[in-house]
């Protein structure tokens, strides 16, 4: 078939056999379906959508453009998780210790953070001299040696993905479900780890804001994981406020190594979320029997000190300064904070997370073009969360600030994303839902 006929059997709500998206894929990567026909047919799913067939086709096609490593490659239990992308998510940085002190390896593929949502990549930077570009072998052999490599995606892997990728970021494509499916499940799947972790948000903060839309994601991701052999599972979690409460990338990673250590102020509900992941993990990773024996073992490595010992481990490794798990006055800092003042009283109902990732980005903490530099020590460190009672003058958040100007500049979203009402907020859980 002809990249036309390609894109008009989509554009007409038909359904491609598996050997034309083989095809389509190896043409988007030869050359000979040119950049505009691309982009016609990503279009086209986009409108038209794609059966799970289709996505699952997609993801493996996605998956064969490049090398794909094989469960040999890496010690066993392996185990990757992946989080859709959130404010204040900083997750990976806790469970990934977590469950490799437990026994497994994980090499671990991130992305830099773009638009309001931060990146891994980004939070791990901060850590003085750390690399995260390191060649795929590198990372594989730091991960046989100490169990945790988390590194920036290669091109080596999967790079049809990055291919599509730079067509959908400018062609308003990039929130179409098999589209995103086959693009995260590609690269999962290329890194070839047996046991699949999704944390798929949900939320004003979240790629996709509905329940619907982010457990049809998850469904999708689940199926295309599963038929490719690797032991899949997503939990749905929420992301209406920030995780924790910390956003910006050296306070993130300050806020991380306090979860892992225990030492200073611990926000209990993104502890009690780290544990809960690292506990699906691990008994999807066959470490554990039971859902009550994989929690206990995931406390065990955080109160044993174990996984803040393997995130020391991973950071020299990676060239970055192992002092701060012991000191995270280590990591970047502006040296000035603006604090934002509660101007009422009553209960915090809600915390707009997309106002707060939009407020730290304003500061500079995250870009919002592609290629963009960003400063790693400035940011938001929330005081109040949600459920807290707050009176006119308490302090609700401190703005890590180069200039008292910025500070001034983003204090009054940062006041409008608390909401303070009369009203206790419903209790919410941790994990939503959880799809296997
Ligand atoms: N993250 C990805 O890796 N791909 C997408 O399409 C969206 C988010």
């Amino acid at each position: 078939m002809t990249p036309a006929e390609l894109i008009a059997r989509k554009r007409y709500g038909g359904e491609h056999p598996a050997t034309e998206i083989s095809s389509l894929v190896r043409m988007a990567m030869d050359g000979s379906m040119a950049d505009y026909q691309v982009s016609a047919w990503l279009m086209a799913v986009t409108l038209r959508g794609m059966t799970t067939a289709e996505a699952t086709e997609l993801a493996f096609a996605m998956r064969d453009s490049g090398r794909v490593l094989g469960p040999d490659e890496l010690p066993q239990p392996s185990v990757d998780k992946h989080s859709t992308g959130g404010v204040g998510d900083k997750t990976t940085l806790v469970v990934a210790p977590i469950v490799v002190s437990a026994g497994a390896h994980m090499l671990k593929m991130s992305g830099r953070g773009l638009g309001h949502t931060g990146g891994t990549i980004d939070k791990l930077e901060s850590v003085p001299g750390l690399r995260t570009d390191l060649a795929l072998e590198d990372a594989l052999e730091q991960a046989r040696r100490c169990g945790l490599a988390i590194v920036c995606q290669t091109p080596e892997l999967a790079p049809a993905d990055g291919r599509l990728y730079a067509l959908r970021d400018v062609t308003a494509t990039v929130d179409s479900i098999p589209l995103i499916a086959a693009s995260i499940m590609s690269k999962k799947l290329a890194a070839g780890a047996r046991t699949i972790l999704l944390d798929v948000k949900v939320g004003r903060g979240a790629l996709l804001r509905s329940l619907d839309e982010s457990r049809a994601l998850a469904r999708l991701m689940v199926g295309i994981g599963q038929a490719a052999g690797a032991r899949t599972e997503a939990a749905l979690t929420p992301m209406d406020e920030p995780l924790g409460t910390a956003v910006g990338n050296a306070l993130e990673v300050a806020e991380a190594v306090r979860t892992l250590t225990g030492r200073g102020e611990v926000d209990q509900r993104f502890r009690e979320l780290c544990l809960l992941l690292a506990a699906h993990a691990l008994a999807a990773a066959g470490l554990a029997t039971s859902p009550v024996e994989a929690y206990r073992l995931a406390e065990d490595r955080l109160l044993s000190g174990a996984a803040a010992e393997c995130f020391r481990q991973m950071l020299e490794a990676q060239g970055g300064d192992p002092r701060v798990i012991e000191d995270t006055d280590r990591l970047p800092s502006t040296g000035l904070v603006h604090r934002v003042r509660c101007d009422r009283g009553g209960l915090v109902e809600a915390i707009d997370a997309l106002a707060i990732g939009r407020a730290a980005g304003a500061l500079g903490a995250a870009r919002q073009r592609n290629g963009q530099s960003i400063d790693p020590a400035v940011g938001i460190v929330l005081h109040a969360r949600r459920g807290d009672p707050v009176s006119s003058g308490d302090p609700l958040a401190d703005l890590h600030v180069r200039r008292e100007a910025d500070g001034e500049h983003v204090a009054e979203a940062v006041r409008a994303a608390f909401v303070v009402s009369p009203m206790a907020p419903a209790p919410r859980p941790a994990i939503l839902e959880l799809i296997r």
